[in-house]
C-alpha cells in the first residue's frame, strides 16, 4: 500500500496555504516543528480539506490552530487498523467476518460452491457443513477428482 503519512515538503504547503489566507499568519521555527511533527501522521489530502474547511467555515475570520485541523481527523495508522477491525459479509455464504480475513475465506468458499454444484451435477449431495469438516488433503483430491473435466473443457476450446 502506497505511504500516505505526510512528508515535509506537504506540512510546508499546507503552512504556506495557510498563510496565503491569512497574511499576518507566522509560525517560529519550534512552532514549524510543532506542526510538521504532529501533522505527520496524518495525510496530506486530510489535513487540506481541513484547512479548506476551516477558510469557509464559521470561524474563518482567525486562522486555524493545529489542534483545530487535526481534532477529528484519523491518522493514515487508525485508518488501516479500522480496516482491520472492519466487518464484510460474504457473499456467497452470507458468513460476517473480519474484512482481512475475507480473502481467503471468499476463494475457500467459492471452491466449496464449485464442489457442491459438481456434485448436484453427478446427483450426489454435498453440504457446505461437510466440506468444512473436511480434511485439507481429502478436499484437495476431491479437486483433482473434477479438474480433468475442466482440462478437457479447455482442451475442447483450444486453450
Ligand atoms: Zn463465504
Amino acid at each position: 500500500m502506497k505511504k500516505k503519512k505526510m512528508t515535509k515538503e506537504e506540512s510546508q504547503k499546507i503552512i504556506k496555504k495557510i498563510k496565503a489566507y491569512y497574511y499576518y499568519f507566522e509560525l517560529d521555527k519550534d512552532s514549524t516543528r510543532i506542526w510538521t511533527d504532529k501533522m505527520q501522521p496524518y495525510s496530506f489530502e486530510d489535513v487540506d480539506r481541513k484547512v479548506e474547511e476551516h477558510i469557509t467555515g464559521e470561524d474563518r475570520q482567525n486562522p486555524p490552530r493545529i489542534q483545530d485541523l487535526l481534532r477529528f481527523l484519523l491518522t493514515e495508522e487508525q485508518k488501516a487498523k479500522s480496516k482491520e477491525e472492519y466487518l464484510v459479509n460474504c457473499n456467497l455464504c452470507g458468513r460476517l467476518m473480519p474484512f482481512k480475513e475475507y480473502e481467503t475465506h471468499y476463494d475457500k468458499c467459492l471452491s466449496f460452491e464449485y464442489l457442491i454444484a459438481r456434485a448436484k451435477k453427478e446427483h450426489k449431495e454435498i453440504t457446505r457443513e461437510q466440506l468444512e469438516n473436511t480434511r485439507q488433503d481429502v478436499l484437495n483430491k476431491l479437486y483433482e477428482k473434477y479438474k480433468p473435466e475442466e482440462t478437457n473443457l479447455k482442451a475442447q476450446i483450444g486453450s
